[in-house]
């Protein structure tokens, strides 16, 4: 018997059965059409939730982070200046990147609940009168904070600037999961991976490249060999892969686009907007608020709930997995203790969550900290009872 509970760790998320059972496929020869047959749906339909017109996406066999350094070694070279605020664990970790591969980052520090500093990003191009900064790399969904930034504004401060900078973007907790619109945009480089919207077992780093950062790969002297975009294209174009491509998960991933269309994008984002809204209203019911430091910057992947003075979140965490086999996240860096999270993204229901909501409390009340149970699902339940869920609508 399985007792396997929901996750709501902020990735790897919950793999819906069709999923697993997509990712199941016998041995086959990926030199063979059959390949090609299963990839091409593939790599269409990521084009087609990146919202992305022109350019490539790139499928490796890797994780966000190797997207992360495929997106820098591709189309940089040792000493380029980058740009890149940093607002929470996860800008953190790619600019530590940047600076491990020789890199000159600019980094713009700003306070952890906070989103990319649109003002300061602007005057950093401005101040940058000879273009040097190569490129602007902006994390979109802040998985560490639960802060979402607005990329469209970015984009305005660099046009605003008349900068040619790259603008890539960290994409892994939101793609699949919250509105993207790469060309809309102008995003050079996308990154995504596979355990997080697109709710498949992690091995996959997933980038939409656009024309333009391909053309700086021309130039880029970064070493690469396994993430040479080059190499991947070219075997592209016969139909196959450059060495062995992970078959199992990429015949999972085209499933994944599919069951996204199959949903509707916009009641994807839908659901996920109304049940991180389920959410927030739990945490308000507990006293408590999200890191996030005001609305405009709601995450509706993840919330990192910030605990009352005294307790400590990562206690909750350590609770809720020994005592009742569910998963929250961490806190991550200087918020370690100071909050719980809370991932609402991927296969996730309004029953789902309210569980996930239920043993929170639950963990709250066996560690002593000051709620009433029941407290939050009551909100949360109000809240979704209120609203329709779009997917039910579409289908009644
Ligand atoms: C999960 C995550 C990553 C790292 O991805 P891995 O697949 O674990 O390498 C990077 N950025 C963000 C915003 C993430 O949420």
């Amino acid at each position: 018997m399985s007792m396997q509970n929901p996750v709501f760790i902020p990735g790897p998320t919950n793999i819906p059965e069709e999923i697993r059972k997509a990712c199941d496929v016998p041995t086959l020869d990926h030199r063979s059409p059959r390949f090609a047959q299963m990839f091409k749906p593939a790599l269409a339909g990521v084009r087609r939730v990146l919202n992305m017109e022109a350019g490539e996406v790139i499928i490796l066999p890797a994780t966000g982070t190797g997207g992360w350094e495929a997106a820098i070694t591709n189309t940089l070279s040792p000493g380029d200046r980058i740009l890149a605020p940093r607002y929470g664990m996860f800008s953190h970790r790619w600019i530590d990147m940047c600076q491990r591969h020789r890199l000159d980052v600019q980094v713009l520090d700003v306070p952890w609940g906070q989103g990319a500093p649109l003002a300061k990003i602007e005057a950093a191009l401005r101040r940058d009168g000879d273009h040097s900064i190569q490129a602007v790399l902006v994390t979109h969904n802040e998985t560490a904070t639960g802060v979402r930034s607005d990329i469209a504004a970015v984009r305005r401060a660099l046009d605003a600037a008349a900068h040619p900078a790259l603008l890539f973007v960290d994409g892994v907790s939101s793609i699949g999961s919250m509105p993207f619109d790469m060309t809309g945009w102008g995003v050079d480089i996308a990154v995504a991976g596979s355990q997080k919207g697109f709710m498949l077992p992690a091995g996959l780093a997933i980038l939409g490249v656009s024309p333009k950062a391909l053309a700086a790969m021309e130039r880029a002297k970064l070493p690469r060999t396994f993430f040479d975009f080059k190499d991947m294209l070219a075997a592209y174009a016969a139909g196959g892969y450059p060495y062995t491509p992970a078959v199992g998960l990429i015949s999972g991933l085209a499933r994944s686009v599919e069951m996204l269309e199959e949903e509707g994008l916009e009641a994807v984002y839908a659901r996920h907007h109304r049940l991180a809204e389920a959410t927030r209203q739990a945490v308000a019911a507990w006293n408590m608020r999200p890191c996030a430091v005001n609305r405009d910057l709601y995450s509706d992947t993840v919330t990192a709930v910030v605990v009352p003075e005294g307790c400590d979140g990562t206690e909750l965490v350590r609770l809720a997995a020994s005592k009742y086999g569910v998963a929250f996240g961490v806190g991550l860096g200087e918020l370690a203790g100071k909050v719980f999270r809370i991932g609402h993204l991927g296969m996730l229901t309004d029953v789902m969550l309210l569980s996930g909501l239920a043993t929170a409390e639950m963990c709250m009340a066996d560690l002593g900290w000051k709620i009433r149970l029941g407290s939050g699902v009551a909100a949360a339940q109000e809240y979704l009872r209120q609203t329709q869920s779009e997917r039910l609508a579409t289908a009644a």
